[in-house]
């Protein structure tokens, strides 16, 4: 790649003009001025960045890729009233509604989506009572066909019975022992606990114990609407993360899933246990459920990294919205600035997982996951200066132009090389059309609050 301005989100913030990049074997072996690598590398296949932008691709820390099957979708409901009634009567009935082939056909559409703009890694969840065992091997397959890196988990929850929680966490053993053999796939496990509110204490310790064992990530939707809160305090007479703190859940392995409703205390406790936190700022919108401390939980260098939990796919949308939503909030102009933003949803998110001395930036020995962007309309000049101020106010899903995952280009132009676009949406469509008629007859699931 070469004479592009690239944003390396290394820990020295550089951003180098009529730079090139050299990859071999999937790593980052070289980064410097064009004139002098070009003499060195002769030549080898070589990416123009003129006039481009080029920067890691993104991590989406914390996605629900069957989400997209919703897309469009009006269900006949009463419309809900809060967090508590969007999860009974829209999320708890997809779940039920959800069977294999929606897994793999959500999980394909939504990987093409992701990888045409700029995503290379992901953390998934996935939940559906009714398509439990294999259901990750589903997923694996289409994130696989489509060549980028994504976590994946089924979320653990004892909505139903202490068994549906027992099948949930089996699931996650199942495919962590699957992939214990493939060290180096893209296809990763992670052990999904859906929230405190519908699990009990014993099912948060073992799947802390087993996670340990596989070295896997945990994560687990915190306080993401008040009943979590509510849940804890009442019969517990502690917060969420107080709870999750004491059960001995919290640390380096964790990313707590949205945050919102957080005391100091909760910040420090998170803090201390160098657990990591996902902002899903549109989605909170979307819910209406509050905005997330985070301006908080960066002062006191909690890890915060960023996530779509299922809505908006396009990332630079999500980095906007971050961008604008704690300026409004704290009706501060100055409150988080955009370098912050690009670091969330990047390198904070590769630290999520542990995957900062992989992923997350441009910097030498590091797996080539690399986005170039060429933005359909530049107003102003693009230098090292401005770039930033590109990403945040011009750029687009749409205007990534090429994506590397471990130096192989799976975005090509525009056009994804792994997969036929126009299939994936037509399995895609087919699988949300059936859906859709299931949802019809399902009922909201109103019991569905662990007592
Ligand atoms: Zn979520």
């Amino acid at each position: 790649m070469k004479n592009g301005v690239i944003v390396t989100i290394d820990r020295q913030r550089r951003i180098l003009e009529n730079s090139s990049i050299a990859i071999e074997d999937g790593r980052i072996v070289e980064i410097g001025r064009t004139a002098d690598l070009e003499k060195k590398l002769g030549a080898a296949e070589i990416l123009d960045a003129t006039g481009r932008i080029v920067m890691p691709g993104m991590v989406c820390g914390h996605t629900h890729l069957y989400g997209m099957l919703l897309r469009g979708a009006s269900l006949k409901i009463t419309p809900p009233i809060d967090f508590t009634q969007i999860l009974q009567r829209i999320w708890w009935p997809m779940d039920e509604a959800m069977n294999f082939e929606d897994a793999y056909a959500s999980a394909l559409v939504a990987s093409v989506e992701f990888a045409k703009s700029g995503v290379t890694t992901f953390a998934d969840t996935y939940s559906g009572p009714n398509s439990i065992h294999g259901v990750l091997d589903h997923i694996a397959r289409a994130v696989e066909e489509v060549g980028i890196r994504g976590f994946i988990g089924f979320e653990a929850t004892e909505r139903h019975s202490k068994e549906e929680g027992q099948r949930g966490v089996q699931e996650n053993v199942r495919f962590a022992e699957k992939t214990r053999a493939t060290a180096n796939s893209k296809v990763r496990p992670l052990f999904s606990i859906h929230a405190s509110f519908t699990v009990s204490d014993e099912l948060i310790t073992e799947v802390k114990k087993v996670a340990n064992k596989y070295d896997a990530p945990i994560t687990i939707h915190t306080s993401e609407g008040l009943v979590d809160v509510n849940h804890n305090l009442e019969r517990y007479n502690k917060r969420t993360v107080e709870r999750l703190h004491d059960i001995g859940l919290l640390g380096p392995n964790v990313a707590l899933a949205h945050c919102v409703h957080l005391s100091d205390h909760e910040i420090d406790l998170i803090a201390q246990s160098k657990a990591g936190v996902v902002h899903n700022p549109m989605s909170n919108m979307l819910n209406a459920v509050g905005v997330a401390p985070v301006l908080g939980m960066l002062e006191k260098n909690v890890n915060v990294g960023l996530g779509n939990d299922g809505y908006i796919f396009d990332m630079f949308e999500n980095m906007r919205a971050t961008y604008l939503l704690h300026r409004v909030h704290h009706q501060d102009p100055n409150a988080i600035d955009a370098y912050t933003v690009l670091e969330m949803a990047t390198i904070n998110g590769a630290k999520l997982y542990g995957m900062e001395n992989e992923i997350g930036s441009i910097e030498l020995g590091k797996r080539a996951d690399i986005i170039i962007i060429k933005p359909s309309i530049l107003p102003t000049p693009l230098n090292a200066n401005s770039v930033v101020g590109h990403l945040i106010n011009t750029v687009d899903g749409d205007d990534v132009e090429h994506v590397l995952v471990e130096g192989r280009p799976i975005v090509k132009n525009k056009r994804l090389t792994t997969f036929d676009e126009e299939s994936a949406q037509q399995i895609s469509q087919e699988s949300a059309s059936k859906l859709w008629a299931r949802l019809e007859n399902v009922k909201p699931q109103m019991d569905s609050i662990r007592k």
